[in-house]
């Protein structure tokens, strides 16, 4: 047997090895028109971060380097048990020319949590993202300069022990690349959601709150029914309860009787992933209109943010009575998306529409967002310079 050292080296970001591509093979940055063709994923940029971890030496110096395949035992622990986590987040170019993070200090300790969760080794979050703000300065070219565009950014890790023992894997690779992306629904044409009524993402008990692969793979037989049905994608219950929207997070934002709004959204009860955009929109909901006013809406509008238990058949009254302001979606990739209706058990439950555009609170919410993200807003910390 190995013997492990009581003090494996720390990830540490001042011992980076940065290796520049040839200025020759240098890739092209693909333009405007073409990424609002594409979504995104096609093209990675030309650098990524790759470190590794074993456990007589802890974490290698990192090395940001030329984009290109990795090397892999195929006996490695990742490949049969999903010993694998990772991370979504973007970089958004500032007005000042100056690439941004938007609160990532937050997808840093997911990514942690979420690796933990499938026992791979702790890194320093903080070294982490100091190694991201350079390979981001890096490939500050990549950056897209146009409203709703962005460098999304996806950090890895796998565990690469090589054996087929089920077994916590003592060796691992992290590694971080990027790819640019237009607006990820190409307008705000409002959501067709079907609630998968023969299967759960997540469960109690189970790893739903932790971004780690073996949470998405299964989950597209029924995306891929779903889309061939007419849908965008899936509502995921857990019986009658709301959980996430496809892979993001549901709201709800209801009237009251005293004229106030309820913005709701599930409770975080392990079922549902702790999303930033989320996190992010009960803020400025309860921020409004003491510290900040949301652009469109009134200073007299008092916005209730509450995370809570959400039902189907709950919505469906609230729908009957004409309490429902409208529904909407967040994640990273599409900040806030419309939800326009939902099949459900043979209902076709129909939600308020603005045409091809958002509602009043997801609106107010998303240029707010976007602002802060593209720095023409400042808000807390929660915009990063990689600079
Ligand atoms: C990543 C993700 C979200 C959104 O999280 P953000 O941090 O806002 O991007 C929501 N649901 C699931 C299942 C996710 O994987």
């Amino acid at each position: 047997m190995q013997s492990i050292p009581s003090e494996p080296t720390e990830l540490d970001a001042s011992r980076v090895i940065v290796t520049l591509t040839d200025r020759t093979e240098l890739k092209t940055v693909p333009s405007l028109a073409e990424l609002a063709r594409g979504r995104f994923s096609q093209a990675m940029t030309d650098h990524m971060i790759l470190v590794s971890y074993d456990p007589v030496h802890g974490w290698s110096a990192p090395e940001i380097k030329p984009y290109g395949p990795l090397s892999l035992m195929p006996a490695s622990a990742s490949f049969s048990y999903g010993t694998n986590a990772f991370e979504g987040m973007k970089a958004y170019m500032g007005p000042d020319g100056i690439p941004r993070l938007f609160r990532p200090e937050k997808n840093m300790a997911r990514f942690v949590r979420s690796a933990a969760r499938v026992a791979l080794p702790a890194f320093s979050p903080i070294e982490l993202l100091k190694l991201i703000r350079r390979l981001v300065t890096i490939e500050t070219r990549w950056v897209p300069a146009a409203k709703g565009h962005s460098l999304y950014i996806r950090p890895m890790i796998i565990g690469t022990q090589s054996s087929l023992n089920l077994s916590v894997s003592d060796s691992a690779l992290l590694w971080v690349m990027c790819t640019p992306s237009g607006p990820y629904f190409r307008n705000t044409r409002p959501l067709s959601l079907f609630a998968a009524t023969d299967a759960v993402r997540a469960w109690p008990g189970g790893t739903g709150e932790h971004k780690i692969a073996i949470n998405y793979g299964p989950t597209l037989t029924h995306h891929q029914n779903a889309q061939a049905e007419g849908h965008d994608m899936n509502l995921w219950l857990l019986g009658d309860k709301i959980t996430e929207a496809g892979i993001m997070n549901f709201f709800v934002v209801l009237r009251r009787d005293d004229g106030d709004l309820d913005v709701l959204t599930p409770l975080l009860d392990g079922t549902i992933l702790p999303g930033i955009t989320r996190e992010s929109v009960l803020a400025l909901a309860a921020a409004h209109p003491s510290r900040i006013v949301l652009p469109g809406l009134s200073e007299e509008t008092r916005l209730h943010p509450a995370e809570r238990v959400l039902t189907m058949p709950e919505l469906e009254t609230w729908l009957a009575e004409g309490r429902v302001v409208e529904a909407f979606a967040v994640g990273t990739a599409v900040v806030v998306s419309p939800i326009g209706r939902i099949a459900w058990g043979g209902k076709d439950l129909v939600l308020p529409q603005f045409g091809d555009a958002l509602g009043p609170v997801s609106k107010a919410l998303r240029e707010r967002i976007l602002d802060i993200q593209e720095g023409e807003f400042e808000w807390e910390d929660w915009s990063v310079l990689c600079a």
